[in-house]
Protein backbone atom coordinates (compact mmCIF):
# COMPACT_ATOMS: atom_id res chain seq x y z
CA UNK A 1 0.00 0.00 0.00
CA UNK A 2 1.03 3.41 -0.30
CA UNK A 3 2.32 5.99 2.08
CA UNK A 4 0.97 9.26 2.26
CA UNK A 5 4.29 10.64 2.15
CA UNK A 6 5.52 9.06 -0.85
CA UNK A 7 2.36 9.88 -2.53
CA UNK A 8 3.04 13.72 -2.12
CA UNK A 9 6.06 13.47 -3.68
CA UNK A 10 7.77 16.28 -4.86
CA UNK A 11 9.35 16.53 -8.25
CA UNK A 12 10.89 20.17 -7.90
CA UNK A 13 12.61 18.52 -4.69
CA UNK A 14 15.08 16.13 -7.65
CA UNK A 15 18.59 17.33 -7.62
CA UNK A 16 20.67 17.43 -10.13
CA UNK A 17 20.29 16.72 -13.89
CA UNK A 18 18.16 13.98 -15.01
CA UNK A 19 19.55 10.92 -16.14
CA UNK A 20 18.11 10.64 -19.96
CA UNK A 21 15.73 13.22 -22.39
CA UNK A 22 13.53 10.27 -23.96
CA UNK A 23 11.47 11.42 -26.91
CA UNK A 24 8.95 9.48 -28.41
CA UNK A 25 7.61 9.69 -31.63
CA UNK A 26 5.06 7.05 -32.82
CA UNK A 27 6.44 3.87 -31.64
CA UNK A 28 10.25 5.36 -31.90
CA UNK A 29 11.45 5.94 -28.43
CA UNK A 30 14.83 7.56 -28.15
CA UNK A 31 17.15 7.29 -25.31
CA UNK A 32 19.68 9.81 -24.93
CA UNK A 33 21.42 11.21 -22.10
CA UNK A 34 20.54 14.83 -20.35
CA UNK A 35 22.32 17.78 -20.74
CA UNK A 36 22.27 20.65 -18.85
CA UNK A 37 21.98 22.57 -22.62
CA UNK A 38 18.44 20.97 -23.60
CA UNK A 39 15.65 22.78 -23.88
CA UNK A 40 13.53 23.08 -20.58
CA UNK A 41 12.49 26.63 -19.94
CA UNK A 42 12.44 30.41 -21.98
CA UNK A 43 12.27 30.66 -25.86
CA UNK A 44 14.15 26.87 -26.21
CA UNK A 45 11.51 25.50 -23.96
CA UNK A 46 8.16 26.75 -25.90
CA UNK A 47 10.44 25.38 -29.07
CA UNK A 48 10.36 21.47 -27.12
CA UNK A 49 6.86 22.27 -25.54
CA UNK A 50 5.55 22.68 -29.30
CA UNK A 51 6.53 19.91 -30.38
CA UNK A 52 3.87 18.31 -28.28
CA UNK A 53 1.52 19.58 -31.74
CA UNK A 54 2.80 17.58 -33.94
CA UNK A 55 2.37 14.86 -31.41
CA UNK A 56 5.79 13.79 -29.74
CA UNK A 57 6.52 13.61 -26.69
CA UNK A 58 10.10 15.05 -25.37
CA UNK A 59 10.93 14.20 -21.17
CA UNK A 60 13.51 14.06 -19.09
CA UNK A 61 13.70 10.72 -16.59
CA UNK A 62 15.19 10.82 -13.16
CA UNK A 63 16.61 6.99 -12.30
CA UNK A 64 15.59 6.18 -8.83
CA UNK A 65 17.12 2.72 -8.40
CA UNK A 66 14.15 1.00 -10.29
CA UNK A 67 12.12 3.49 -10.36
CA UNK A 68 11.65 5.82 -13.39
CA UNK A 69 10.27 9.60 -12.50
CA UNK A 70 9.12 11.07 -15.72
CA UNK A 71 9.33 15.09 -16.10
CA UNK A 72 7.28 16.11 -19.33
CA UNK A 73 7.94 18.68 -21.80
CA UNK A 74 6.17 18.51 -24.75
CA UNK A 75 3.27 16.29 -24.75
CA UNK A 76 0.26 15.59 -27.66
CA UNK A 77 -3.22 16.80 -26.26
CA UNK A 78 -3.73 12.90 -26.11
CA UNK A 79 -0.59 11.41 -23.91
CA UNK A 80 -2.36 7.78 -23.63
CA UNK A 81 0.00 6.22 -27.11
CA UNK A 82 3.19 7.76 -25.89
CA UNK A 83 2.77 6.67 -22.04
CA UNK A 84 1.83 3.27 -23.47
CA UNK A 85 4.99 2.86 -25.40
CA UNK A 86 7.29 4.63 -22.48
CA UNK A 87 5.72 2.24 -20.04
CA UNK A 88 5.85 -0.66 -22.33
CA UNK A 89 9.71 -0.22 -22.78
CA UNK A 90 10.13 1.11 -19.09
CA UNK A 91 8.66 -2.32 -18.26
CA UNK A 92 10.68 -4.21 -20.89
CA UNK A 93 14.39 -3.17 -19.21
CA UNK A 94 13.53 -3.81 -16.01
CA UNK A 95 12.01 -0.79 -14.44
CA UNK A 96 9.65 -1.54 -11.44
CA UNK A 97 7.44 2.08 -11.41
CA UNK A 98 6.94 4.46 -13.58
CA UNK A 99 6.03 8.18 -12.00
CA UNK A 100 3.72 10.10 -14.55
CA UNK A 101 3.11 13.15 -13.88
CA UNK A 102 -0.54 11.89 -14.10
CA UNK A 103 0.37 9.23 -11.55
CA UNK A 104 2.41 6.08 -10.32
CA UNK A 105 2.34 3.07 -12.31
CA UNK A 106 3.59 0.11 -11.10
CA UNK A 107 4.30 -2.25 -13.61
CA UNK A 108 3.92 -5.87 -14.34
CA UNK A 109 5.77 -8.51 -15.87
CA UNK A 110 9.07 -6.44 -15.45
CA UNK A 111 12.28 -7.84 -16.93
CA UNK A 112 10.40 -10.49 -19.05
CA UNK A 113 11.79 -11.78 -22.34
CA UNK A 114 9.71 -9.84 -25.28
CA UNK A 115 8.18 -11.88 -27.82
CA UNK A 116 10.08 -10.09 -30.51
CA UNK A 117 12.42 -7.61 -30.44
CA UNK A 118 14.64 -5.43 -33.57
CA UNK A 119 15.47 -1.84 -34.08
CA UNK A 120 16.79 -0.83 -37.65
CA UNK A 121 19.53 1.81 -37.37
CA UNK A 122 18.50 4.75 -39.40
CA UNK A 123 22.13 6.05 -40.41
CA UNK A 124 23.64 2.52 -41.74
CA UNK A 125 20.40 0.62 -42.11
CA UNK A 126 21.18 -2.91 -40.51
CA UNK A 127 18.80 -4.25 -38.59
CA UNK A 128 19.50 -5.98 -35.26
CA UNK A 129 16.54 -8.28 -34.23
CA UNK A 130 16.27 -11.43 -31.63
CA UNK A 131 18.30 -10.66 -28.76
CA UNK A 132 20.49 -13.63 -26.95
CA UNK A 133 20.04 -14.40 -23.76
CA UNK A 134 23.26 -12.84 -22.83
CA UNK A 135 21.42 -9.46 -24.59
CA UNK A 136 18.71 -9.62 -22.50
CA UNK A 137 20.68 -10.20 -19.38
CA UNK A 138 22.48 -6.69 -20.44
CA UNK A 139 19.05 -5.15 -21.04
CA UNK A 140 17.76 -5.87 -17.85
CA UNK A 141 20.75 -5.32 -15.83
CA UNK A 142 21.21 -1.97 -17.40
CA UNK A 143 17.72 -0.70 -17.95
CA UNK A 144 18.18 0.17 -21.28
CA UNK A 145 18.50 -1.68 -24.78
CA UNK A 146 22.03 -0.68 -26.40
CA UNK A 147 21.90 2.62 -27.95
CA UNK A 148 24.39 2.76 -30.27
CA UNK A 149 25.32 1.30 -33.56
CA UNK A 150 28.42 -0.74 -33.64
CA UNK A 151 28.85 -0.79 -37.11
CA UNK A 152 28.02 2.87 -37.51
CA UNK A 153 28.19 4.39 -34.44
CA UNK A 154 24.97 6.16 -34.43
CA UNK A 155 22.82 6.66 -31.30
CA UNK A 156 19.71 3.90 -31.98
CA UNK A 157 16.10 4.07 -30.88
CA UNK A 158 15.22 1.52 -28.24
CA UNK A 159 14.52 -1.59 -30.11
CA UNK A 160 10.98 -2.18 -30.78
CA UNK A 161 8.78 -5.10 -28.40
CA UNK A 162 5.99 -6.93 -28.53
CA UNK A 163 5.93 -7.84 -24.85
CA UNK A 164 3.77 -10.70 -23.59
CA UNK A 165 3.30 -9.42 -19.98
CA UNK A 166 4.52 -6.56 -19.73
CA UNK A 167 1.62 -4.74 -18.68
CA UNK A 168 1.46 -1.50 -16.15
CA UNK A 169 -1.20 -2.66 -13.29
CA UNK A 170 -1.77 -0.51 -10.71
CA UNK A 171 -1.03 2.58 -8.59
CA UNK A 172 1.26 3.02 -6.15
CA UNK A 173 4.63 4.67 -4.81
CA UNK A 174 7.88 4.04 -3.73
CA UNK A 175 10.41 5.96 -2.39
CA UNK A 176 13.61 7.46 -4.18
CA UNK A 177 16.88 6.03 -4.02
CA UNK A 178 20.19 7.16 -6.27
CA UNK A 179 20.98 4.27 -8.71
CA UNK A 180 24.06 3.74 -11.62
CA UNK A 181 23.33 5.03 -15.50
CA UNK A 182 23.02 2.18 -17.88
CA UNK A 183 26.05 1.96 -19.92
CA UNK A 184 26.57 1.59 -23.77
CA UNK A 185 28.35 -1.01 -25.16
CA UNK A 186 27.85 -4.46 -26.59
CA UNK A 187 25.29 -5.33 -29.50
CA UNK A 188 23.81 -7.66 -31.26
CA UNK A 189 24.13 -10.27 -34.11
CA UNK A 190 22.58 -9.39 -36.90
CA UNK A 191 19.32 -11.08 -38.66
CA UNK A 192 20.71 -13.31 -41.73
ZN1 LIG B 1 24.41 1.85 -37.95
Amino acid sequence: MADEEDIDFNFDELDGEPDYRVTIRGDRLMLTYCFPWLARGGPLGKLARDRGKDGVYIADLTIADDDLLVRVHASPADASGAEGRLLEWAATVGYTRVWLPSGIVDLDGVGTVAEAAAVTCDSCGIEWDDPTPELWEQVHSEHSFPRCCPVCGTDLPQWQTRPDKSRPVSHSPRARRPAPRPSTDAMQRRRP
